[in-house]
């Protein structure tokens, strides 16, 4: 073993050395992660270099439990956040545009599994099928636009098919 790569261990987590601003990387936290995406290294949009940053350059302020996000540095647009606790991308970097389809999609794919008493599981499998995608592909975060139009019309549509009473 590298020892050079463990600075510590706390409990039952390997503390793993973190590339800054993160302060610690749990081994724990990445094995949760299923399909984690490759670290970005350039801006889908400009090609600009990408830099991991605490998200107080993004918001003005650190937000969230676990502050920090793949940012653009040249057209500083495209960001996304990391998992908890982790370097790992949440999703494939975005612009507020792509963002904001991603969060409609979403909220819509909850109210559908409200409506519809669909367990979340069984919801993205259903979802996946629709879109004719492999379940390991089916994350909001790695939705392009046409995906996201697309998940919203199929979730909106099975939403109002259990919200239509039965004549
Ligand atoms: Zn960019």
């Amino acid at each position: 073993m590298n020892t050079l790569n463990f600075t510590a261990v706390v409990e039952n987590y390997w503390i793993l050395e973190a590339p800054a601003p993160l302060p610690y990387i749990s081994l724990n936290a990445l094995k949760r992660v299923k399909d984690p995406l490759p670290k970005p290294e350039a801006c889908p949009y400009c090609g600009g270099s990408v830099k991991l940053v605490n998200n107080c350059e993004i918001y003005g302020k650190s937000i969230g439990d676990w502050p920090f996000a793949y940012h653009c540095q040249k057209c500083s647009e495209a960001y996304v956040g990391v998992h908890p606790d982790t370097d790992i991308p949440v999703g494939i970097m975005a612009c507020k545009k792509l963002r904001k389809a991603r969060q409609s999609a979403k909220i819509s794919f909850h109210e559908m599994l409200a409506a519809t008493g669909m367990e979340r599981r069984h919801g993205y499998a259903w979802l996946a099928k629709q879109l004719g995608l492999s379940i390991n592909e089916t994350h909001y975060g790695w939705f392009t636009l046409l995906q996201c139009e697309q998940a919203l019309a199929v979730t909106k549509a099975e939403t109002k098919k259990c919200q239509t009473p039965k004549a």
